[in-house]
């Protein structure tokens, strides 16, 4: 568990000079407070090790540091007269703005088939629904946000969001609840406290506890578990057993009638299904906003199983619940798929570039991907100086490097410039840090002056938006994938769309998704996330995990899930007849492209506005949809099989995918669709 990847992190790094891939725990204890109440006491075997080695890196790092700077005239100069200043373009400092908070204007009621989500604490300090909306969005489910009961039963499905206590419900309104599910309504509920709604939802008893670390989910024939198939699915952790505490739960005793899917490790059922007369009801001993978004603010308590390259579903168990719940009980459901083009997944392709002889190696790399039909995007550390790490390599001829893999098709990120290990624990900045005047240096191990999260992030994209024509820097990954808790905000004010800092596994997460503000619960930045699911570094090396990656990369096939690769481009020779060979492996339903792409299509899927509307004929329907952005490979998923579709989209072979034509930013677009009866 947790000592193996430390371990394995321990390990990495060999290869390439400037980068063994890290990250992860650290920074969710630097960020615990105020939801997790452990910050003084917790000090992950990470960060001990990494106390502990930090004495023979400093002092490695001093050699470097006098044979870099012995008999420099100054470094903070920026060049010398035969290399010329760098050029840039400026990066404006944009303000935050805000979405509308009130949920009921932010996803209104438009169609019978949504979700009705019945918020029930918007009191003066309520909790956000923004873990259910992320499970939804990032599944594709339309739904609403309600306070009107009435309202809600209207639709067929209904989600009880956060809790139910004796103050949520009336009497009636309860009998309301108990008749909607007799008469054929189903209902999803977290954290059910109310003994008024007990028989309702199956239990005899509950009780709270911060003292169970597993869950095992029961071998049912139950409908909710259809996606949950590999042993990864079949048992999640809550936290490590190293923490005294972890996230609240609330296990049920369950009433001979209902049906336990999932138990915690003290035997107490942690989701169970009651059904009454024509409908049911599941009832789960948990908050999403804790095992969803918690695990994607990578502020959980270790609950991962693997630091990388392993299949960590431990958040996306949750949404494949919700999804399969979705798909059974919806009556002639529609759902937004994950992936564009009617495929199943996508391997999204990167490759980090973060040492002086790592410029020229992507040269191959972009040969191999187009002989291959893939691409990829490369995250440049745009090293200007010299410091205790490495000396500077921003400069020609590795500028014309980049401007030649650019022109060739190839993007590319920022991967920050001094590469820090301790970018985790930077300042903010002020936001207007620029070259030449912002001088960060590495001092040692994981430390630094005169950085801070602004400088990096900033200055990066200024001098890769001036260096290489057509160039506008929308990605980032951090060095060492340290993640400080100001980076949505520095990378959203500075002109971001996309970060890919995290791990999958150390996120629990293996769906892109929005990254809240602050790693915070209460509202998603702008900024979207893509974590890393392979690595190259770890033991024994990218070449001989091959077949490993695959089996993680068709796992996240299966859920409809993507796979995020990262390949260091300090050698091209083995690890790129390593990436061919996982390349050729691929099955045809399985997109290769780079990073910017897939993500720039996330993020309209995202924001896409979409509603059915019925017609007079009852095998036909209507989708309509309009898009914030210009994109393509929209695609909606049908339960039932269409016979024909009209404008302009096209219909999977089949029969129960349509991907819509291009989406022009802005406009509408309206498909008839016709069933098959
Ligand atoms: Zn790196």
């Amino acid at each position: 568990m947790f000592d193996q990847h430390t371990g394995s992190k321990k390990g990495v790094g060999g290869s390439s000079p400037g980068c063994p891939l890290h990250g992860g725990s650290e920074t969710s204890a630097s960020m615990l407070s105020p939801c997790i109440p452990h910050t003084d006491i917790h000090v992950p075997t990470e960060f001990r090790q990494c106390l502990e080695d930090s004495g023979l890196k400093q002092s490695l790092a001093a050699v470097l540091l006098v044979l870099s700077l012995g008999g420099a005239p100054d470094v903070r100069q920026p060049a010398s007269k035969a290399e010329p200043p760098l050029r840039t373009k400026e990066v404006s400092l944009l303000d935050i703005v805000h979405r509308p908070s009130d949920p009921f204007q932010q996803f209104p009621e438009s169609f019978p088939l949504q979700v009705a989500v019945f918020w029930t604490n918007p009191g003066p300090d309520p909790e956000s629904p923004l873990a259910l909306v992320h499970c939804l969005k990032e599944m594709g489910i339309p739904f609403f946000v309600t306070r009107v009961l009435g309202q809600a039963l209207r639709h067929r499905l209904v989600i009880l969001y956060p809790s139910v206590d004796s103050h949520t419900f009336t009497q009636p309104q309860a009998d309301q609840l108990t008749t909607f599910v007799r008469q054929g309504g189903y209902i999803f509920a977290q954290n059910v406290f109310w003994g008024g709604m007990q028989s309702l939802f199956g239990f005899r008893s509950f009780a709270a506890s911060r003292g169970r670390y597993h869950i095992a989910f029961s071998t049912t024939t139950d409908p909710v578990m259809k996606y949950l198939n590999r042993p990864e699915e079949r048992e999640v952790s809550l936290g490590s057993d190293r923490f005294p505490e972890v996230t609240w739960s609330n296990g049920y005793v369950a009433d001979p009638g209902a049906e336990v899917l999932a138990q915690f490790d003290d035997g107490t059922a942690a989701l169970l299904t009651n059904s009454i007369g024509k409908g049911r009801v599941y009832l789960l001993g948990l908050s999403l906003l804790d095992v969803v978004l918690r695990s994607q603010n990578d502020r959980d308590y270790e609950a991962q199983r693997h630091y990388v390259n392993a299949f960590e579903p431990g958040a996306d168990v949750w949404l494949l619940i919700l999804r399969a719940w979705y798909e059974n009980y919806g009556e002639d459901w529609v759902r937004l798929a994950t992936i564009p083009g009617g495929q199943r997944s996508a391997l999204l392709l990167s490759h980090d570039v973060d040492w002086e002889n790592s410029f020229a190696p992507c040269l191959d790399f972009a040969r191999i991907e187009r002989a291959n039909q893939a691409s990829s995007t490369l995250f440049i550390q745009t090293k200007y100086v010299d410091d205790a790490n490495s000396q500077r390599f921003f400069f020609e001829p590795n500028l014309e490097t980049l401007r030649q893999l650019k022109s060739g098709g190839s993007t590319i990120g920022s991967h920050s410039i001094i590469h820090s290990r301790g970018f985790n624990k930077f300042a903010l900045g002020s936001g207007h840090e620029g070259y030449p005047s912002y001088q960060p240096r590495g001092l040692g191990f994981d430390t630094a002056s005169g950085a801070t999260v602004f400088g990096e992030v900033r200055v990066s994209k200024e001098l890769l938006d001036g260096e290489i024509p057509g160039q506008d820097t929308i990605f980032f990954r951090a060095g060492h994938l340290r993640v400080p808790q100001s980076l949505p905000e520095a990378l959203e004010r500075s002109g971001y769309q996309f970060d890919s800092s995290f791990t999958d596994d150390d996120v629990l997460s293996n769906f892109p998704f929005a990254l809240p503000r602050n790693f915070g619960f209460e509202e998603d930045s702008k900024i979207y996330e893509f974590p890393v699911t392979i690595e190259d570094e770890e033991s024994p090396g990218f070449a001989k995990r091959v077949p490993q990656a695959l089996e993680v990369i068709l796992a996240n096939a299966e859920n409809g899930a993507v796979s995020v690769v990262l390949i260091h481009s300090n050698e091209s020779h083995e690890k790129g007849a390593a990436e061919q060979h996982l390349l050729r492996q691929l099955p045809a339903d399985i997109i290769k492209t780079d990073m910017v792409t897939f993500a720039t299509f996330w993020r309209a899927r995202d924001h896409l506005q979409w509603r059915m509307a019925a017609t007079s004929m009852p095998a036909q329907v209507v989708l309509h949809a309009k898009s914030d952005d210009s994109v393509t490979g929209i695609t909606f998923e049908f339960q039932r099989r269409i016979a024909t579709v009209t404008g302009g989209a096209t219909l999977s072979q089949d029969g129960h995918h349509v991907v819509l034509p291009k989406l022009e930013a802005g406009r509408s677009v309206s498909l008839g669709i016709h069933y098959l009866h």
